[in-house]
């Protein structure tokens, strides 16, 4: 819904040096760089909001539903290694699409310029990636440490996991925190980003989450070990299950070697 100005430009705007007017109403969609035409609560046309395809994948693991090239990851119940192995925090994951162009675009102008706006629209992508039959007590967003948080302004996840929350009718809680700034996950390898965030969470708040069926909202998912370490604390304090929503997923099938552009991003 575009915020417009009412009609007949007030004197004082048309006197702003047009430089530091755009820079303060940029009047480029900084997504893909056309022009906007009127006023929008961000700088993203209306082409770039469209909902973008959802992740796709001929072979899945069903529980965390990472995508594979091929079944051979997969066991006969088509679980992958980590999954069968018991790693991983969660009972499973949803995630909307991949971590890859525009929606990779809008989550970094969410998180990193700041515009909360987004948080909107995306929340509505975050929700369709979760099947309306499944029933949830309670969503936490994924916690930030607090000096990051405080650098930031804001926790994206929990502007995410709002949206959520109030679509589903359900309470939104943070029950737990991030009480190591874990160093950035860039160029380590699954197990040693697991090893990285172990012992990276405690729940503060055990009453928000026990006895009830977990929604842990957080904005891009890597190898999952993050989630991972989160969930596994939730269920330590009580929480009978945990069950993983992201909005975007670095797909491995793109890019296997290149994890060190996107490591230092999910933070
Ligand atoms: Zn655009
Ligand atoms: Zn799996």
């Amino acid at each position: 819904m575009p915020l417009r100005l009412p009609a007949g430009w007030p004197p004082y705007l048309t006197a702003i040096p047009h430089a530091l007017f755009s820079l303060c109403f940029p009047d480029e969609c900084r997504v893909c760089g056309t022009a906007l035409r009127g006023w929008t609560w961000a700088p993203v046309c209306a082409e770039c909001l469209r909902e973008p395809a959802p992740l796709a994948a001929d072979y899945f693991c069903i529980q965390c539903k990472t995508p594979f090239r091929n079944p051979f990851p997969l066991d006969e119940e088509g679980r992958c290694a980590l999954c069968r192995a018991g790693a991983r925090g969660f009972a499973e994951a949803y995630c909307f699409g991949s971590f890859e162009g525009r929606l990779r675009r809008l989550i970094h102008l969410l998180k990193y310029d700041g515009m909360r706006p987004l948080a909107k629209p995306l929340g509505a992508w975050l929700r369709r990636a979760l099947p309306l039959d499944r029933r949830f007590d309670v969503v936490v967003p994924m916690p930030l440490h607090w000096r990051r948080r405080l650098a930031r302004g804001f926790n994206q996840s929990v502007l995410l996991a709002r949206e959520v929350a109030k679509a589903r009718r359900i309470p939104c809680r943070q029950p737990v925190r991030r009480r190591k700034a874990t160093r950035s996950q860039t160029g380590l390898t699954p197990a040693q980003r697991r090893e990285n965030v172990r012992g990276a969470f405690v729940v503060t708040r055990p009453r928000d989450i026990a006895n009830r069926s977990v929604l842990l909202v957080d904005d891009v998912m890597t190898t999952g070990a993050t989630a991972g370490a989160c969930g596994a604390a939730l269920l330590r304090a009580g929480a009978r299950s945990v069950t993983l929503l992201t909005l975007a997923r670095v797909d491995r099938r793109l890019r296997a070697a290149d994890s060190a552009a996107v490591g230092s991003l999910h933070a």
